[in-house]
């Protein structure tokens, strides 16, 4: 069991490296991102052993329950936060996660800059976008994103990138290529964009961090997406 999920690591890890290689990139400049929701500490602890170390948590409040002895023993950990953020949570957020990836709003943006000047902390931020204009999703609308991003930055928040979640019904293409074409406007490098079903689209189109979850995990329980 534990053999064959490093065994699916490393074949999807050599499948993104092909697919990077086949879109005239190199193939070290997209990350891989494991979205560990759900996923327990022993399971995390076989990949952190073979040497991955970029993960993804949805729950604040599941992750202070699972990483916090992880962190202590491996120290090249770095965690995102992947998930909706509520404002009553920024506090324990910032104790835990690297970069808080769902940046979605000015209130928010400004209790984390409050947060990170409180905990004396300097940390990496995404603008989340709602490329889809969805009701239900989180996320900065296209044509506010720009506003946003330069509204961060001038609180002291330091952007890396845009990140984005396409609706689930749609073809993704169109989404992943505005987030580009709105991270150049903003003059971010990081795209966080491509998941278990549409990461291969993802790498031909920018992305800098595919964020993979079933697709190395096997599915999870039906409980929550
Ligand atoms: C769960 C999750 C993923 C991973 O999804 P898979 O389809 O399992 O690869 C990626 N991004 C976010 C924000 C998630 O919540």
């Amino acid at each position: 069991m534990q053999n064959s999920l490093i065994d699916t690591y490393r074949q999807i890890q050599q499948e993104i490296h092909s697919l990077l290689i086949q879109a005239g990139r190199s193939a070290d400049s997209c990350e891989i991102l494991l979205a560990s929701k759900q996923q327990p500490a022993e399971i995390i602890k076989n990949l952190l052993e073979a040497g991955h170390h970029l993960f993804g948590e949805n729950y604040v409040q599941e992750a202070l329950g699972k990483w916090p002895p992880l962190r202590a023993s491996y120290p090249k950990l770095r965690l995102h936060l992947i998930g909706p953020l509520q404002t009553n949570k920024v506090a324990a957020a910032l104790s835990l996660f690297d970069v808080i990836e769902s940046v979605d709003r000015p209130k928010l943006a400004e209790m984390l800059a409050k947060e990170q000047q409180k905990q004396s902390l300097q940390k990496e931020y995404f603008v989340q976008v709602n490329t889809g204009s969805e009701d239900q999703k989180g996320g900065i609308p296209p044509q506010k994103t720009q506003e946003l991003v330069v509204f961060c930055q001038n609180i002291g928040l330091k952007v890396k990138g845009l990140m984005t979640i396409p609706p689930a019904d749609q073809h993704p293409a169109p989404h992943f290529s505005l987030l580009y074409s709105l991270a150049q406007r903003c003059g971010l490098k990081e795209l966080s964009m491509g998941m278990s079903q549409d990461y291969p689209i993802a790498i031909r189109l920018g992305s800098t961090q595919l964020r993979l979850g079933t697709k190395i995990f096997g599915p999870r329980p039906p409980k929550n997406n």
